[in-house]
């Protein structure tokens, strides 16, 4: 109600500025003035949607995994990736890297490694590709597709873990960070805007969806690397990760919902997971699940579901989270 009487009170404040810029130049000629009120409602436009977007302030927190074997698992990530470490974050079994973990929830039978879901593969950064390549193959560690550009390796629950080479712009915190988790929608830019408008990420790709306002832009033709389907596409900041987003890689079947797969769900954090909910009931969103505790702690969590199916928790930040 407050947010509703403020945008009310900016609308009357422009339009009065803007009238009085009208009275002031009265002696103007009036293709002047016409641009000059063009200007002025652009920005009492810009203002007003700046003012609707209120972000929930998220980070990112987890990837969970249904595996059936956590042990095989967190074996795998340590051996692979020599700055994680094994840990527990509510209960559960878990990696860590930097501020990232996986956790490794357990479950009796392997269950779906389609890639029919919005939550692709998860990777980490390489100073040096070639010679991290023949480290993990001299480990045992099988790639599907060997470097360059990226190498991707199959991990020990079916699930494709990327190394991709590090830059300043490669996301995460170091040469050898936790860096990205990448995504696949039905429309990549509608899915990007969702998380800009909704989530309050930012969008570090350039693309003209914001210019044009048409955000179902039709799929490329598939190209090396990897024989993928590339455009569109769009990169959004999330913490110290990216978050890319491409295309459906199949793009006749629709993807169904993240859950139940051996990628089940990623993680974030929010400040005040109550007036975030009910933010996000307001525009729409589906919640899934809400009023549980996140594990075994005492902090409240939510699942939402995002653009294309994916499954997100929104897990309370109080200075609490594991
Ligand atoms: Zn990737």
């Amino acid at each position: 109600m407050r947010r509703a009487w403020s945008v009310r009170n900016r609308v009357v404040n422009f339009l009065s500025l803007v009238w009085q810029l009208e009275e002031r130049l009265a002696c103007v000629k009036v293709p002047w003035r016409f641009a000059i009120f063009v200007v002025a409602i652009f920005l009492a436009c810009n203002n007003l949607s700046r003012a609707q977007v209120r972000s929930p302030n998220v980070g990112f927190h987890h990837v969970h995994m249904k595996v059936v074997d956590p042990e095989q698992s967190i074996s795998f990530y340590t051996s692979s990736f020599t700055q994680t470490q094994r840990t527990e974050i509510a209960g559960w079994d878990a990696v860590r890297s930097e501020n990232a973990y996986l956790l490794f929830e357990k479950v009796l039978l392997p269950i779906s490694i389609e890639l029919d879901s919005a939550l692709w593969h998860f990777g980490w950064n390489s100073p040096d590709l070639i010679a991290d390549y023949r480290r993990l193959s001299a480990q045992g560690v099988d790639f599907f597709r060997v470097p360059p550009p990226s190498g991707h390796m199959m991990g020990p629950d079916g699930n494709d873990v990327e190394i991709s080479l590090y830059s300043p712009n490669s996301g995460g915190n170091g040469p050898r960070a936790f860096n990205h988790v990448h995504l696949m929608s039905d429309a990549p830019l509608c899915a990007a805007q969702w998380y800009e408008q909704v989530l309050g990420l930012r969008r570090i790709s350039v693309t003209d969806d914001r210019l044009t306002g048409n955000c179902r832009a039709p799929f490329g033709p598939r190209r090396d690397p990897g024989n993928q389907i590339h455009q569109p596409n769009a990169r959004l900041r999330l913490g110290d990760i990216i978050l890319f987003i491409y295309p459906n890689q199949r793009p006749s079947r629709t993807l169904v919902s993240s859950r139940g797969h051996v990628l089940d769900h990623i993680g974030l954090t929010v400040d005040g997971l109550t007036t975030t909910l009910a933010d996000l009931k307001v525009r729409g969103v589906k919640v899934l699940e809400s009023g549980y505790n996140f594990g075994d702690t005492t902090m409240q969590a939510a699942m939402i579901e995002g653009p294309d199916g994916l499954a997100i928790e929104l897990v309370e930040r109080s200075g609490q989270v594991p």
